[in-house]
């Protein structure tokens, strides 16, 4: 304070010190108000985004939630037809069998199976094979009841779970009504297409007492309506389980004697009819079972196709009989030698190079191998086929198309194919003498030969009348019991060394 000082400055001054304080107050309180309001809006701002947080974390739960579901459906369904799928199809089996177990109820199987599918697939493609498979499931669920459950287990095989009260005999109705529905035609677009379906069936707990059983029995019923020509339905019985234990028996035993050797070959001379010579042989395997004597192939054959033991059995095949003919080749009493080769063994892998190291082995020239495949071969996989069947020829080996005649006998098949020959099947032999529409058919196939530069073989040929007949019609290469049965390794050894000049094959039907 200055002395000078008059009090009339002291207050001027401390009016100004008021003032200023005044200010700065005014000042914070403006400050604190704008703080309070930035962090107001800053709050407002974070409620929003928690609240939208919070919305994206609710729509990605029910995303994912949404997803679960759908893995879950699709884990359970069949994608195309949304029909129980295998997995949840033999769960829903299992779950019924335990529940009727409880409550003394019955549970039955149906297996369905469309026939020749694979036809429709070939020749319309897979979009109509679909929408064929579609139609078929849409019938399937329209016939079942509650608490009978469709399903499709693979490919062109359905099934149906049935729970019913104990003595039912629903799946009968069932079974019929899947005949009749199949029956009726189907329409994809411009197409209408006739499909007909095999139904097997089997009960628990009349037939089996658990799951596998019962899949197993129902199974063995559909084979049962399959061989017994399709189209139709099979109930199991207990006659069929003794067949199906029967069976597996002789499985087990056919593995043994594959292993040790007991499958032999027989052969069967196939004759140029313009020489009467032999010109090949047909190597048709045999069993020869301790106990039951000589089995067939008919019998065992088809059992050996249902597992890889058919592809043991034809190596086995091929590898005996080029040990046992190669000598009758190299003297040239024998021009080839023609095998069985079955579509399961062609399928395996290395089955070329395994034929060729065969022959390497036996020094036995690929030339004089004919291997002998099946329309149904084709019918499975046909460019894999045509790519085996390439890599056979390119070695040298001959392919010939077996019975012929009887099957799909498409012609766009054989023209695609690396072919040799193609064997007459032996119906038309049979024919032929009764028969004019035999002889036209016949002759047309050996005119289709000969515009794909193919040769014939006729087959089956029993009568003097048969052979003259099918000569008449230009088939000159033939076999059948008129020229010899099938023969073990010694009479065929006799049979062969009794006819002196052999005449070359080619020859035979070059000059046809
Ligand atoms: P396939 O290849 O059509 O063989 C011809 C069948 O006709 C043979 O029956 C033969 O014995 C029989 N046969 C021959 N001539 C006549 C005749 O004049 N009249 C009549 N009625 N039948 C005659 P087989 O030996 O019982 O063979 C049946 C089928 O088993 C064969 O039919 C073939 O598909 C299959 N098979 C035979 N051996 C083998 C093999 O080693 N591998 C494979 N994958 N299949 C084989
Ligand atoms: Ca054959
Ligand atoms: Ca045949």
């Amino acid at each position: 304070m200055l002395e000078t000082d008059t009090p009339g400055d002291r207050v001027a001054r401390l009016e100004r010190r008021l003032k200023r304080e005044r200010r700065a107050r005014e000042e914070a309180e403006w400050l604190l108000e704008a703080k309070s309001l930035e962090l107001y809006n800053a709050n407002n701002h974070l409620t929003v985004l928690a609240n939208d947080l919070e919305m994206r974390v609710l729509d990605r739960t029910h995303e994912l939630e949404v997803s679960r579901q759908q893995a879950l459906f699709l884990a359970e369904r069949d994608p195309l037809t949304t029909l129980a799928n295998r997995v949840s199809f033999t769960r829903d089996l299992e779950a019924a069998i335990r529940e009727a177990r409880v409550q003394s109820g019955m549970v039955q199987l149906l297996f369905v199976d469309l026939d020749r599918f694979k036809e429709i697939n070939d020749n319309y493609g897979h979009a109509v094979g679909d929408a064929v498979l579609l139609e078929v499931a849409a019938r399937l669920r329209a016939i079942c009841r509650e608490r009978e459950v469709p399903g499709r287990l693979g490919g062109d095989e359905f099934g149906v779970i049935c729970v019913t009260p104990a003595h039912s005999e629903r799946a009968r109705q069932i079974a019929a009504d899947v005949m009749e529905v199949m029956s009726r035609p189907i329409d994809c677009g411009r197409l209408q297409l006739i499909v007909s379906c095999s139904v097997g069936f089997a009960s628990f707990p009349r037939n089996a007492v658990d799951s596998p059983t019962l899949q197993r029995f129902a199974d063995f019923a559909l084979y049962h309506s399959k061989s017994a020509g399709r189209s139709t339905w099979t109930e199991f019985d207990d006659t069929m389980a003794g067949e199906l234990q029967s069976r597996q028996g002789l499985e087990a035993e056919l593995r043994t004697a594959v292993a040790a050797g007991e499958i032999e070959p027989w052969y069967q001379p196939i004759i140029s009819t313009k020489s009467n010579e032999i010109v090949g042989v047909e190597a048709l395997a045999r069993w020869q079972h301790a106990e039951r004597g000589l089995i067939l192939p008919g019998l065992f054959i088809p059992l050996a196709e249902e597992s890889s033991l058919i592809v043991e059995l034809g190596r086995a095949m091929i590898d005996r009989c080029c040990r046992e003919m190669h000598p009758f080749i190299r003297d040239g009493h024998l021009d080839y030698v023609s095998i069985n080769l079955s579509p399961r063994h062609l399928r395996s892998s290395s089955v070329v190079e395994h034929i060729a190291a065969t022959l390497a082995h036996h020094h036995f020239p690929p030339s004089a191998l004919q291997l002998e495949i099946t329309e149904s071969l084709l019918l499975i996989d046909f460019e894999q086929a045509q790519e085996c069947l390439s890599r056979f020829r390119a070695l040298g080996i001959r392919i010939a198309l077996d019975d012929f005649g009887t099957g799909y006998s498409s012609l766009s098949y054989i023209r695609r194919l690396p072919l040799d020959v193609i064997k007459i099947d032996r119906s038309f032999a049979r024919d032929i003498s009764a028969d004019q529409q035999a002889e036209a058919v016949v002759k047309a196939i050996v005119q289709l030969a000969q515009a794909l530069e193919l040769r014939v073989i006729a087959e089956g040929v029993e009568t003097e009348s048969q052979a003259l007949r099918l000569t008449s019609c230009g088939c000159f290469v033939q076999q059948g019991y008129l020229f010899g049965r099938p023969m073990p390794l010694n009479e065929i050894t006799r049979y062969l060394e009794a006819r002196a000049n052999p005449t070359p094959f080619a020859q035979n039907i070059s000059a046809s």
